[in-house]
């Protein structure tokens, strides 16, 4: 089985896609995440007027996993673009938030609670 490229060998990748086609000069920090948004709303739109038990059966079948699939990729590739344009460090950002998250929801006052952390 193929193994799946790292953040790093993504990003690579992504910027190798993207200078053959000189296309840096279009993406601007602020249109990078107006697009980051737009396909997140694409995400979002694959479960509109569909309630919560239908789409959760609809994204097990195969033509709306190949849909998520999609949408997902496409908002990882414009958040890469984001993190390289603004030299942001996207891994070890995420796992000090995480960290931070834990400190704000400590597991005796969240666990099993939906609560957010200024209400525990
Ligand atoms: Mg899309």
């Amino acid at each position: 089985m193929k193994e799946s490229p790292d953040l790093s060998e993504l990003t690579r990748q992504l910027i190798e896609f993207r200078d053959a086609r000189d296309w840096r000069q279009f993406h601007s920090l602020k249109d990078l995440i107006l697009s980051l948004n737009l396909e997140a709303s694409e995400l979002l739109e694959l479960s509109q007027w569909k309630n919560e038990g239908d789409f959760e059966k609809e994204a097990a079948t195969e033509p709306m996993q190949q849909q998520l699939r999609e949408e997902c990729a496409d908002v990882l590739l414009y958040l890469l673009l984001i993190v390289e344009r603004a030299g942001i460090d996207l891994q070890q950002a995420a796992s000090d938030k995480i960290k931070a998250n834990g400190l704000k929801y400590p597991v005796d006052k969240s666990h099993g609670r939906s609560t957010k952390y200024n209400k525990l």
